[in-house]
């Protein structure tokens, strides 16, 4: 039954046998590529083998050539790359040209991007030009075979408490932007061998209305998706006050301090620290809950972790079925213990 329904959709879908591959729509800043480009990378590899194609990535911006070897590191065949001076700060105008030149040419039937303030923006201008189907912050990638080839793409829906998985079966290509963090990066392999084509960007200075005036750096730089240890805090800790006793274990560790969304909707931590379905997806080589009940809203955004520790007085607590190792106790006696063991360690 299910492989006639799978006929039957491929059946009632036009013939888009001349769309092939998966592409990813690679975000870069001063020549550095963002960690969710990575990960896709490793998503669509896993896409683009079970579906028997090519992984591609396209490339945009000014002296960023070199990142073209890195993506073939990272998984892909082929790497487009279309690299100007015009193109050096992102436009939604200059780089969705780009896009669309591109993606009408080689005919991806798969396109997937971060979904960064960026790859939101650039998402949609290309979807709207194509046009086709875009669904937005995906947390789950499949596709089904041939001979339908459709991305099964899901993500939350209706205040999050669903998880919708949404098809375009009458257009092409087929668009998502995907949460950082959700998927993981391959190993980069420095014997992967690809193929580079440079694409001309035919857009003038003069044609762009958008100006780069400035970038003004934040004076705190906070980046949570991308920090390797994390040492988050819950209710448990009671107030405000507690998180300056996890930022400094978190200073210790070298790393940086997470929050439940109950500790961020009781104002004691701005929302940029918050681990979860509404929240960022993280994925740190060391997550510490500390006073976290571990709630399946929270876990879903830090259950990949490498090692998680849990801290937590309630030996019943959820949050120690997904701990690697749990310490039951106050969190006001073992967190000064801890970052005190830390500092000694490290003097
Ligand atoms: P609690 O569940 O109250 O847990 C507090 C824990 O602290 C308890 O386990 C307690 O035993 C422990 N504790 C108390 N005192 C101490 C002490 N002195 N020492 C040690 N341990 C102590 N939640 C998120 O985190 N992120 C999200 O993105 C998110 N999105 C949501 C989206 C939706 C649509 C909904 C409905 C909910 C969402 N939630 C999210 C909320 C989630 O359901 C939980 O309410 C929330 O995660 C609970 O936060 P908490 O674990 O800090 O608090």
């Amino acid at each position: 039954m299910a492989e006639e329904n799978k006929k039957k959709a491929a059946d009632d879908m036009p013939d888009w046998s001349d769309y092939r591959g998966v592409m990813i729509v690679v975000e870069q800043r001063a020549g550095k590529a963002a960690s969710v480009s990575l990960q896709l990378l490793g998503e669509g590899r896993k896409l683009a083998d079970k579906l028997e194609t090519e992984l591609m990535a396209l490339v945009i911006g000014h002296d960023v050539r070199h990142l073209a070897e890195e993506m073939i590191y990272y998984g892909a065949d082929k790497v487009y790359v279309s690299d100007a001076p015009e193109l050096k700060d992102y436009r939604t105008r200059p780089y969705s040209r780009v896009c669309l030149q591109v993606l009408r040419d080689v005919k991806p039937e798969i396109v997937l991007q971060g979904a960064t303030a960026t790859g939101r923006d650039l998402a949609g201008a290309i979807a709207t030009h194509l046009p086709t189907g875009l669904t937005a912050d995906c947390t789950i990638l499949d596709v089904e075979p041939h001979p339908s080839r459709l991305l099964l793409a899901s993500r939350p829906a209706f205040s999050e408490k669903m998880l919708a998985t949404i098809l375009c079966k009458q257009y092409r290509p087929q668009m998502a932007t995907t949460r950082a963090g959700v998927f993981e990066a391959l190993p980069r392999d420095t014997t992967r061998t690809g193929e580079v084509i440079t694409v001309e960007n035919t857009m003038k200075e003069e044609e762009i209305a958008a100006k780069v005036l400035r970038f003004i750096e934040e004076t705190e730089r906070f980046n949570l998706e991308d920090a390797e240890i994390i040492v988050a805090g819950g209710r448990g800790l009671g107030g405000p006050e507690p998180f300056k006793m996890l930022q400094d274990l978190a200073d210790a560790l070298g790393g940086v301090v997470g929050a439940s969304r109950a500790a961020v909707d009781a104002g004691w931590i701005e929302h940029k620290h918050q681990v979860g379905q509404t929240g960022y997806t993280v994925r740190p080589k060391l997550y510490i809950a500390v006073g976290i009940s571990g709630a399946v809203q929270h876990l879903v955004g830090m259950q990949n972790s490498d090692l998680i520790v849990a801290i937590n007085r309630d030996p019943d607590a959820p949050i120690f079925k997904t701990a690697n190792y749990g310490i039951v106790g106050d969190l006001f006696q073992i967190i000064p213990a801890l970052t005190a063991a830390v500092k000694e360690k490290r003097v």
